[in-house]
């Protein structure tokens, strides 16, 4: 009887979870803009606004070569030379900047290292609410 009842609370205490936040964060990049270059060596700007309806949590950004024109469940090349193919990721917790609130903007740039392959690559940014929906958006992007 008593395990009966604790069941019940934890699937109302789930259910009310669940019912409490559904939407998932809006990402509103203000740069790069869809197919920017950037020079090897330079930095790519990323300013973006993150707003949720109820409360904010985290955001990754990654970015990673495009140069087969790949869906994302295929592994990209690598390419022969001195250069290598630019791959990084970053996060709120790597960067200790949590996201909280309705409304968040960042900064972010990040560094392209100066052997970067030439090409096209993809920028991905996530972000997370605090009730674990996440948003996604992916924009093209070249390294010159
Ligand atoms: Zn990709």
């Amino acid at each position: 009887m008593k395990k009966i009842t604790l069941l019940a609370l934890i699937t109302l205490v789930l259910f009310s979870c669940k019912e409490a936040d559904t939407t998932a964060p809006k990402i509103v990049v203000a740069t790069p803009q869809q197919n920017a270059a950037v020079k090897a060596g330079e930095e790519l700007c990323i300013q973006v606004t993150f707003t949720d309806d109820v409360a904010l949590n985290s955001y990754k950004i990654n970015i990673h070569p495009n140069f087969n024109g790949h869906a994302h469940n295929k592994i990209g090349q690598t390419s022969p030379g001195n250069t290598i193919d630019f791959e990084t990721t970053i996060t709120s917790e790597s960067r200790n900047d949590k996201l909280s609130g309705k409304e968040c903007f960042r900064d972010i740039d990040i560094d392209i290292s100066d052997n970067a392959t030439t090409g096209k690559y993809h920028l991905l940014i996530y972000c997370t609410d605090l009730a674990g929906n996440e948003a996604y958006i992916a924009q093209d992007f070249s390294i010159e």
